[in-house]
């Protein structure tokens, strides 16, 4: 799909980590000497061509309304397209088999997703703050009841945007976080896009704890990425994803981003680009560390624990209790119900995570330890892991998440693993664990 028809040889269709290398390749033939690297123009304006050249004659015809701005054939001003944001949105569309558009961070994605749909009515549970509170911000434009993603769904009398298009405005908008933040738990997808497409609602999906999950195979209608986590990768660019199955969906997506202006500048494109070429082993990575210490971590719960599995040393940690309660989507589903003060979700009786995680369990989790102070003092006891918000960079990180999220568990800690080896880190926890004793 996204590959150059010049440049197919009768191959199968590329695996993941191949296309995020060479989905943006240039044509084999007219430009038999590109460079490997993609170049950085910094551009905000462009020579436009003389009327009377052949390309100059085309674009009168055609006018700026008529263009195909997957496709532009000039540049003319970069809030609308530019070469570096165009080559980065063409390997996301092809990782997210559908049509994707970057925005100047995840949040601007999501407000760009709300906009779009203008709805009456939004379900939605916990997860990342920053879309709750711009849920608010959009309730000061219009009313909006918001309520549970387990609620009953209304159903409501939908109308259109108004410029001849299917997309619904003033209906119901179903907000689904999963893998969840920030305990790394996952939602029962298929569920919930039946309810919401029952109710005559749509489904949006807020991905960014699992880069590379199918979603769409699942029936929602929207899936939004802060691109800033697992897709650049290297804690050093704000940018937002939002894609669709549908391209004229997106070409209205991209009509809003041109004139409320929130899409990335160059240079961030440059550098997500950059880190798309790696995304696939990164995440590989990143999601078998996660899942073995999440699995160790586990062995020193007492309530998990086996003693004969359990060095002496981790056996203090155990009989100190430090560790109460790992949470992570390969431990659902689970006999063991959470008896703390914050509600987390039930799973779905028929839900099986690992079908729907096809990809990778995520590689940011979240644990109880026994105290406040200690959830506090955890994550600067370490080495490796930094103290520090945000996720999905190749350092890992611990956060007391308290201090992001007032609503938080006191006592719980976010674990985002990055790249070390495996050993490195558990020694690490566990020196860390032992000093809390
Ligand atoms: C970080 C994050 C966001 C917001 O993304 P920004 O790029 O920081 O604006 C939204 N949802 C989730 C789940 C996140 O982790």
């Amino acid at each position: 799909m996204p590959f150059n028809d010049a440049n197919k040889a009768d191959l199968p269709t590329p695996g993941k980590a191949t296309r995020g290398l060479h989905a943006d390749d240039p044509d084999h033939v007219t430009s038999p000497n590109y460079p490997l690297a993609p170049s950085l123009s910094l551009s905000s304006t462009f020579r436009l061509p003389h009327p009377a050249s052949q390309i100059g004659q085309e674009l009168a015809e055609t006018g700026e309304a008529g263009l195909d701005w997957q496709k532009p054939p000039v540049h003319i001003y970069s809030r609308f397209t530019s070469e570096t944001r165009g080559r980065t949105e063409q390997v996301l569309s092809s990782l997210l088999d559908s049509h994707a558009l970057t925005y100047a961070s995840g949040l601007t994605a999501a407000y760009g997703a709300i906009l779009h749909y203008a709805p009456k009515v939004i379900a939605i549970r916990r997860g990342y703050h920053g879309v709750h509170a711009g849920i608010k911000i959009y309730s000061r434009t219009q009313d909006v009841k918001i309520i549970d993603l387990d609620d009953e769904y209304p159903k409501l009398d939908v109308g259109k945007r108004g410029d001849g298009s299917d997309t619904p405005k003033g209906g119901l908008l179903v907000w689904v976080e999963t893998p969840l933040n920030p305990t790394g738990e996952a939602r029962d997808l298929q569920y919930y896009a039946k309810r919401a497409h029952e109710a005559g609602g749509v489904i949006a999906v807020d991905s960014t704890f699992a880069p590379l999950q199918d979603v769409f195979e699942q029936g929602v209608d929207m899936v939004m990425h802060s691109a800033t986590k697992y897709f650049g990768g290297h804690s050093d660019l704000l940018m937002g994803i939002l894609a669709v199955k549908d391209k004229k969906q997106w070409d209205q997506l991209f009509d809003d981003r041109s004139h409320f202006g929130g899409m990335p500048g160059n240079m961030e494109s440059w550098l997500l680009l950059r880190s798309l070429r790696s995304l696939q082993v990164r995440w590989r990575q990143q999601s078998t560390t996660a899942t073995r210490l999440v699995e160790w971590l586990q062995t020193l719960v007492q309530a998990t624990s086996s003693s004969s599995t359990v060095s002496k040393e981790d056996q203090k940690i155990v009989s100190a209790g430090v560790v109460q309660r790992v949470w992570h989507a390969s431990l659902q589903p689970r006999k063991d119900k959470d008896t703390s003060a914050t509600p987390r979700f039930e799973e779905g009786k028929d839900f099986n995570p690992a079908a729907q995680m096809k990809n990778g369990w995520p590689a940011t989790f979240a644990f109880r330890l026994s105290d406040k102070k200690k959830a506090a003092l955890l994550p600067h006891e370490t080495t490796y892991f930094a103290a520090a918000t945000s996720l999905g960079g190749v350092e890992s990180l611990l956060e007391h998440r308290l201090g992001s999220d007032p609503t938080e568990d006191p006592c719980l800690v976010r674990v985002s693993v990055g790249l070390e080896e495996f050993e490195d880190l558990q020694a690490d926890l566990r020196a860390a664990f032992l000093k809390l004793i």
